[in-house]
């Protein structure tokens, strides 16, 4: 696929999208400019997201911190070797979103690089990021993953010690614990992921309601391609969307896992 047809396609992708969005916010009497759609590129090439990035596209999301380094880093050389280029016209840099479950061993790595940490699932990991952002001079905005399905095997903290957590947290010097993020269960029956997504919302607003957290608490991320519609309806502030935006497009290889 030329770039020329994979930037039509792209931009086609995108169009529909945020079609769809501001669709569901009809729907949910909500304002489309509150609801920020974040290109999640963990099944894209380095040329795709550079093609985003020239679209404008200012929110990119990541999964694993190895490959949000490595492409925060080139995307940001790119775009100095264009501001350099009287012809290129400049681009704003991209919000790096860190989406993904992390390890404590690799949050030094991703600090200088993320904008917004969507994982953050236990006080050990907040005290890590905690720390490591003190050293550099930095306070790392963050959401507390909430496990909404009960599903032993997933990621996030328990919906019953979540309000605990978001006050623990919430009061780390170097954190701006600035909201909640879920996944919906793995499942196609709309009733069970509403219900999900709606106890997010309902911790949400009691955390808001009770003001266990700061003025920043005021963003939930709830919805990826499969299901982001429910997640507006929900209340998200941000959705995370990848393969939508990827149909039609030659993908590279997943990255291996790290
Ligand atoms: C991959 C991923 C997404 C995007 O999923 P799609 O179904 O491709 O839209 C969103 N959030 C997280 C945490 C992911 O890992």
């Amino acid at each position: 696929m030329g770039s020329h047809a994979m930037k039509r396609k792209l931009t086609e992708n995108w169009k529909r999208v945020l079609g769809r969005i501001e669709e569901a916010c009809g729907r949910a009497g909500r304002n489309p400019s509150n609801v920020t759609l974040v290109a999640v590129t963990k099944y894209a090439s380095l040329d795709i997201i550079r093609t985003l990035v020239d679209m404008g596209v200012t929110h990119i999301g990541e999964s694993r911190v190895q490959e949000l380094t490595k492409r925060a880093a080139s995307i940001n050389e790119w775009l100095s070797r264009r501001a350099r280029d009287i012809n290129a016209g400049a681009k704003p840099r991209p919000n790096w979103h860190m989406v993904g479950h992390l390890q404590r061993n690799k949050v030094k790595a991703v600090l200088p690089w993320v904008d917004l940490i969507h994982s953050v699932d236990s006080l050990r990991l907040a005290e890590e990021i905690d720390a490591q952002a003190a050293k550099i001079g930095r306070v790392i905005p963050v959401l507390l993953e909430i496990n909404a399905a009960g599903e032993v095997s997933k990621q996030g903290v328990a919906v019953a010690a979540a309000t605990h957590l978001a006050e623990q947290v919430g009061s780390l010097p170097h954190i701006k614990l600035r909201g909640l993020m879920a996944m919906a269960p793995l499942t196609d029956d709309e009733s069970i992921i509403r219900s999900a997504f709606g106890r997010v919302r309902e911790l949400f607003d009691e955390i808001v309601g009770e003001r266990l957290c700061g003025p920043d608490f005021g963003d939930l991320s709830l919805g990826m391609s499969n299901d982001f519609e429910y997640g507006i309806e929900a209340g998200a502030t941000y959705v995370r969307i990848g393969s939508s935006l990827f149909q039609g497009i030659e993908l590279a290889p997943e990255p291996a896992q790290t």
